[in-house]
């Protein structure tokens, strides 16, 4: 299957940053490196990085989306207005989502059904705290989290989605999971999701940088890398992707 190298840039930069960034890497050439990437910007930046990048390969993505189609639902954005804007992919379930924005399971699953139903590709975020880890709970905390969308859309649906390993222990704190860690949790979830999850992109985040990717994306049930920090400096991120290729 073809990897894929996700950046998040969360609530990072304004738009002449912004656009600086996807003029960068709209620059590399994606077809002879064999790899999807795909940036995540501030959804009031996206139009300016799809302009950017629009004759480039690179893919434009969402960080979060409404469960909602349409409606009175003050600050929210569908997943229509993202796709008009030139969005395939949405970030749903990031752990900065849950925990900070009290996001259930259940919502967050919603929130991947509405994804497809707006032709975009959820990448669904899953991951146990260092507590969880200590009290041996990380696969049942991700077993509960994929169920959720399981139980919502069924199996082909879910296999259609990405999904990302983000170990809240991991993400923005320079601590890494050691690629036996990661490949341990990939593996399980490539087993829970069956036959028809053989081509299912499985992603690994959480301080991710070009010093500790290679052997991460050496393990067989790493299919890329969702990179928060990391992704804001152009030639840092360039870097992961080669590492990717
Ligand atoms: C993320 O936000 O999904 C993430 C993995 O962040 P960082 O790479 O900064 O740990």
């Amino acid at each position: 299957m073809k990897p894929l190298l996700a950046g998040n840039w969360k609530m990072h930069g304004l738009s002449g940053s912004a656009k600086v960034l996807a003029r960068r890497l709209a620059e590399l050439d994606l077809t002879s490196m064999d790899i999807d990437v795909v940036v995540f910007p501030p959804n009031v930046h996206a139009r300016i990085v799809f302009d950017e990048i629009a004759k480039s390969d690179l893919g434009l993505g969402a960080q979060n989306m409404s469960e909602h189609a349409s409606g009175a639902f003050t600050g929210e954005i569908s997943g229509e207005m993202l796709r008009e804007v030139g969005c395939d992919y949405v970030l749903v379930g990031h752990s900065e989502r849950r925990s900070l924005f009290s996001e259930s399971s259940d919502l967050v699953a919603e929130k991947f059904r509405s994804a497809q139903s707006s032709r975009m590709t959820p990448i669904l975020c899953v991951g146990e705290s260092l507590e969880q880890r200590q009290q041996g709970m990380t696969s049942k905390v991700i077993d509960e989290q994929i169920d959720a969308v399981l139980n919502l859309v069924g199996p082909s649906d879910l296999c259609r989605g990405v999904i990302a390993y983000e170990p809240l222990w991991a993400i923005g704190t320079g601590k890494v999971a050691s690629p036996m860690q990661a490949q341990k949790v990939h593996a399980e979830i490539r087993a829970k999701l069956g036959g028809e999850g053989s081509g299912t992109r499985l992603l690994y985040g959480g301080s991710l940088t070009s010093k500790n990717a290679a052997g991460l994306f050496a393990e067989p049930d790493i299919d890329g890398g969702l990179v928060g920090g990391a992704s804001l400096d152009g030639e840092e991120f360039i870097k992961i992707a080669r590492l990717l290729a």
